[in-house]
């Protein structure tokens, strides 16, 4: 009898190939395993078995496998069953899926490079001969490809030994340069050594009789340090004394108090024992009886809480209860919101359980990760993860948490598979029996319909834990205040005047300036020109640290003109505003203050996104000026007044969803305001103080934002009523995308009839010199969603044999929103 697998390799293809292998190789290997395939004239790759069995493929001949790599299988059962839901129903293939899934290091295939591991002395006796061959040649040459490496060993077969010298750690796989978090830097105060007598301390606390506010600060030290016996905290310092960074300073320069820095590391658990976890006001117990009662009909239950309700902690009590029964826990959350604060408090409760993986973490680190998993490992009962973590290979997972579940970031765009990890996780409780939490201040339109509809269960705290007040929220219309020549730029009078009280208090600010859709635009007086991407068809940008003009969209940049490229007049105008013109106006109005912005510039670079955090958290920064990253799940403690700069260009963004998204942006920032004891005070500045979205925004009724979006949603067929699949349709040559898109709408709508909108052309139609055409598809509950997509793809397959369309590229995306 012939033997044969079914093998899932990492490109787009959209059946299994089929290899041959020996009746004890048949015998050895398991699904999940990977094996080295050939593939094509001269490729190989790695490849992951689906399937073994006996059936030849009949469309050609089957060729024999190169090596088996693995002992045992790396993917589980369960998560090739999830990589088959993926693929179906994001209409992409088992290879876009397989690609995702696995940390790089997995996947060695002819294109991968490798590289010394400089950071590790190998001892190179352990090395085989021809594993040392390739070590030796790497200390010549900085990098090597598998097929250069197959011409040292005179061998096509190299992967094994490319893989054990992984294993060795004497190479790693290349692939972009990740950064392993750095520990962060803390600043501490003591009192100085040169008071350490009873008689120098007496003589001190004596001469500043005279200065009170810094003698506070002392006995503050001394009273907090005999509290709690560990160092203390500069910012603690500050806030537990009802003073001021500044006045520290002065302690410290005068030589009364001395500073130093402790670092805190920030991911590696560095043992001791664990904290209890903490008991839940009545609201939480009364959140957590009802989660766990919705458990028992729903696996899927939404937590509406609001900001600062302390659903962290309700999270945390649902966790313990999974790990006491021995099972696993996914506690997912966007990238950015997977911050220090978050990770150090999970790691205080349950120690070394907690594993964090996003994508941050070189590939190395999360194959480590990856493997505890596997294992079901005491390193890994807890991952705290973004998007992709949804694919590790999970055991026996008990409770998954999705925490900022509105959060747009769980959607991946691009490339395929286009999945949303939310709705994903759902499918994987699903498989793991498990139970699956969406917590948010401000759901998603669709979670709460799904609750609404008893789909879900529904829980919901309406109360901030220890009964801090919500913000108070203030409207400013700027039209009028144009009018009455109030401003200052971009500010009014009234966010003039709360920003000079609250930095009177010592308080922090945080003003927010949505990026999307509003970047500064240059534009003649003259003539109205603005220059154009040469690539894009979109306005380019005004970039003013570097003076230059850049495309957002593919990066084409040129330094700023001088004068209009149409007129030539001199009077050009930077239309619009972003972070950066807000942070040069913040810096003329109050000169005396500190000021950071935090952006995509600003936070490009190493940790930069954690060193602001850390900096506002420390109390170095006054105002800080931002874009959406602020608004997640951030405890500042000190900000009190949060600005919104410009309500309007949130509202007006074309899409169905830009109300929704305005009210959870507005409500997420606002939420940043006012965490303790003294209330909060949000500003928000618009030229239209009557819609209805801020109305909702300053009342914080999310029921209110909800009935009247879902009367849109009915009446314009949309989602969540509506299904949604997205095609866009890619060529260099418009007319060839043009003539292909109206083929492909005039062939659906054939079938779906009017539920196919489009071809349009997008706003930007033109990116990386390839014209864009879309195409949407509603799918109106009734009609089967699979059924749907099965059409689709019986019209795809006749669009690609029309010989003249086969060079244009198709992108579907399912739930494209
Ligand atoms: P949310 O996630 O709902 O915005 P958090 O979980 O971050 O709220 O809680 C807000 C603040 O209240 C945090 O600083 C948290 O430590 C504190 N907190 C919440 N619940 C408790 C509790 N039961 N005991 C003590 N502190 C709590
Ligand atoms: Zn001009
Ligand atoms: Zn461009």
């Amino acid at each position: 009898m012939n033997h044969f697998i079914d093998v899932i390799i990492p490109v787009p293809l959209k059946k299994l190939f089929t290899y041959g292998i020996t009746a004890s190789e048949a015998d050895f290997l398991k699904a999940g395993m990977r094996v080295a395939v050939p593939f094509g004239k001269s490729k190989i790759y790695t490849g992951i078995v689906y399937r073994v069995h006996n059936e030849p493929p009949t469309a050609y001949d089957a060729k024999d496998i190169q090596q088996i790599l693995d002992d045992a299988p790396i993917v589980n059962q369960k998560q090739l069953q999830l990589w088959q839901w993926i693929a179906n129903y994001y209409m992409c293939t088992l290879g876009d899926v397989m690609r995702a899934a696995l940390p790089s290091a997995f996947i060695l295939e002819s294109e991968t490079v490798v590289i010394k591991n400089k950071t590790k002395t190998i001892d190179e006796t352990v090395l085989k001969d021809d594993e040392f061959l390739v070590y030796e040649t790497l200390h010549h040459q900085s990098s090597l490809k598998i097929h250069d490496i197959s011409n040292i060993l005179d061998k096509k077969n190299v992967l094994p030994v490319i893989k054990r010298l992984i294993e060795k750690e004497a190479i790693f796989v290349e692939e972009e340069v990740y950064e392993k978090y750095k520990p962060k830097l803390v600043r501490y105060a003591k009192l100085h050594s040169n008071f350490s007598s009873e008689t120098a301390l007496q003589k001190l606390l004596d001469d500043l009789n005279r200065a009170p506010k810094q003698r506070q600060v002392i006995m503050t030290l001394f009273s907090v340090s005999a509290t709690t016996k560990k160092p203390v905290k500069v910012s603690d310092l500050a806030t537990e004394s009802g003073t001021s960074t500044a006045i520290i300073k002065s302690l410290i320069d005068k030589g009364i108090l001395e500073e130093y820095y402790i670092q805190t590391d920030r991911v590696q658990y560095s043992g001791g024992e664990n904290e209890a976890t903490k008991n839940l006001n009545e609201y939480q117990e009364v959140a957590l009886k009802e989660i766990k009662n919705a458990f028992n009909k729903h696996a899927v239950t939404l937590l509406h809480g609001v900001t600062s309700s302390g659903k962290t902690e309700v999270y945390v009590k649902l966790i313990e209860d999974t790990l006491n029964k021995g099972k696993q826990v996914l506690y997912l959350l966007p990238e950015i919101a997977l911050t220090a604060q978050l990770i150090t408090r999970l790691q205080e409760y349950f120690g070394e359980q907690v594993a964090v993986f996003h994508s941050k973490y070189s590939s190395q680190e999360r194959v480590e990760v990856w493997n505890h998993v596997l294992n079901n490992s005491g390193k890994a009962k807890i991952v705290l993860g973004a998007r992709s973590s949804i694919f590790l290979p999970f055991d026996d997972l008990g409770l998954i948490v999705v925490d900022e579940e509105h959060e747009q970031s769980f959607k991946q765009f691009d490339p395929a598979p286009r999945y949303h990890a939310r709705d994903t996780a759902v499918v994987l409780a699903n498989m793991h029996e498990a139970k699956i939490l969406l917590g948010s201040a401000t759901p998603s339109l669709e979670s709460y319909f799904n609750a609404k509809q008893n789909k879900y269960g529904f829980v919901e705290i309406t109360k901030r834990y220890n009964d801090v007040l919500m913000p108070d929220m203030e409207l400013v219309d700027i039209k009028d205040k144009f009018k009455k020549k109030l401003m200052k730029g971009h500010f009014s009078d009234r966010l003039i005047e709360e920003m000079t009280e609250t930095l009177r208090e010592g308080h922090q600010i945080i003003l927010f300036q949505n990026r999307r859709g509003f970047s500064p635009i240059v534009e003649c007086n003259t003539c109205g020109n603005s220059p154009q991407c040469p690539n894009c068809d979109v306005s380019l940008t005004y970039h003013q640290y570097r003076n230059q003009l850049r495309c957002h969209y593919c990066g084409y940049n040129s330094v700023m003109i001088k004068d209009c490229k149409a007129c030539g007049s001199a009077e050009l105008d930077s239309k619009g505003f972003g972070t950066e013109q807000i942070e040069e106006e913040v810096k003329t109005l109050f000169p005396d203050y500190k000021v950071a912005r935090m952006d995509l510039d600003t936070t490009r670079g190493k940790f930069g996104y954690e060193k602001i955090i850390t900096a506002l958290e420390q109390q170095e920064i006054d105002i800080l000026v931002g874009t959406q990253m602020l608004t997640k799940g951030l405890d500042f403690r000190n900000v009190k007044l949060v600005g919104i700069m410009n309500a309007d260009n949130m509202l007006n963004f074309p899409d169905f969803r830009a109300h929704e998204r305005s009210f959870q942006l507005m409500l997420q920032v606002s939420g940043r305001a006012g965490r303790t004891q003294e209330r909060g005070k949000v500003l928000i500045q618009t030229y239209n103080p009557y819609h209805n979205i801020l109305q909702q925004v300053s009342t914080n009724n999310y029921v209110a934002m909800y009935n009247e979006q879902m009367n849109d949603r009915y009446n314009y067929k949309y989602p969540p009523i509506y299904k949604q699949i997205k095609i866009t349709l890619k060529h260099k040559d418009y007319h060839k995308v043009d003539v292909a898109s109206a083929w492909l709408a005039k062939s659906l709508k054939q079938l779906f009839k009017d539920h196919v909108l489009g071809p349009e052309s997008p706003p930007i139609s033109r990116i990386r010199n390839q014209f864009h055409k879309n195409i949407l598809i509603k799918i109106p509950k009734q009609q089967s969603l699979s059924k749907t997509k099965k059409a689709i793809i019986k019209i795809n397959n006749s669009f690609f044999n029309i010989k003249d369309f086969r060079s244009v590229k198709i992108i579907l995306n399912v739930d494209n929103f």
